[in-house]
């Protein structure tokens, strides 16, 4: 087991921003942590790299105990802050270079972290020179300098562009074939580009812990259906199989059915059938998504 969280509670002054958290990540898996802006994904990765102690429970990282063996934890964990702080004015091999010499790890590493995290082309210049894409990769080759077993990631791809997105999260799926990653998010689809589980949490507790295949596997889908006019609820209600009916705004209706069946033609039909017309028409198979939003909202 990579990570064991057992009972942890962190009060701040007298906020509790984690109640009573539990849960464990086993070697080699890739997690995503996904909760909403404050909901104490930050807080629990600082716990986890000892940054800060937990006000109530224990943590176990690659069998240290962060309380009692900080020394072992911090030398088995790789970590990238949230906001990546950096040193700008430094050049790439200067940063990486200061950090190997911090953790005592040969200058060999250097380079092949850079191969590692394609930093290649630009490993010459300066961190301030540097693209968002390009410093998340620094901070991700210096997080893997002294060998981790174990991945901390806190919000890895927010704030990219698309391009670089595409890359950090291939990357990061690369590097989560050899090593455990635990990584935090607020965005659903990372959690879907990049984890083989999501741990869902929510004002400081657990909501949901599943692995990504069994919610693919799932029967719930969305159609997303724009009319001409609007329609009472309970009359899309008589289509079959449908679980739920949502009017997000105007005529545009999320339609959820609990089948794998694409139902959108029996929308189609039914919209015929009563005289509609169909603006828009979409299927989502995305009970992750569903199951985020109840869960969080
Ligand atoms: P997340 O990373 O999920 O956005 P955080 O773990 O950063 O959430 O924060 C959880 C809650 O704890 C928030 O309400 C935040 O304001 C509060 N919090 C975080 N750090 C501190 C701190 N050092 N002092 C007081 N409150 C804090
Ligand atoms: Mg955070």
């Amino acid at each position: 087991m990579s990570i064991e969280v057992k009972n942890i509670t962190k009060v701040y002054n007298d906020q509790k921003a984690l109640n009573n958290v539990s849960f464990k990540v086993k070697d080699a898996e890739i997690v995503g942590f996904l909760g909403p802006n404050g909901a104490g994904k930050s807080t629990m990765m600082k716990i986890l790299t000892t940054y800060i102690e937990a006000s109530e429970g224990s943590a176990v990282v690659n069998e240290f105990d962060v309380n009692s063996d900080k020394k072992k934890v911090q030398s088995s964990v790789g970590y990238l802050p949230e906001h990546n702080p950096l040193y700008t004015d430094l050049y790439v091999k200067e940063y990486l270079n200061f950090n190997a010499n911090a953790y005592g790890v040969p200058k060999s590493k250097i380079n092949e972290v850079i191969e590692l995290t394609g930093l290649k082309p630009e490993a010459h210049k300066k961190i301030s020179q540097l693209s968002k894409g390009y410093r998340q990769r620094v901070g991700l080759a210096n997080a893997l300098l002294h060998n981790p077993e174990v991945l901390i990631l806190d919000e890895p791809t927010t704030g990219l562009d698309p391009n670089q997105l595409v890359d950090i999260r291939n990357l990061i799926r690369s590097i989560g074939k050899e090593k455990t990653v635990f990584l935090s998010t607020h965005i659903m689809q990372e959690v879907e580009a990049m984890c083989d589980r999501v741990i869902i949490i929510n004002k400081g507790e657990i909501v949901a812990d599943k692995y990504l295949k069994d919610l693919r596997e799932g029967q719930d889908q969305i159609v997303i259906a724009e009319f001409d006019y609007r329609i009472e609820d309970a009359f899309l209600l008589k289509l079959p199989k449908v679980t739920n009916v949502k009017n997000p705004h105007g005529f545009v209706y999320e339609i959820t059915f609990n089948t794998k069946e694409d139902m959108r033609s029996h929308v189609f039909d039914f919209a015929h059938d009563n005289d509609l017309k169909i603006l828009q028409l979409n299927q989502k198979n995305t009970s992750l998504e569903s199951m985020f939003r109840e869960l969080t909202s």
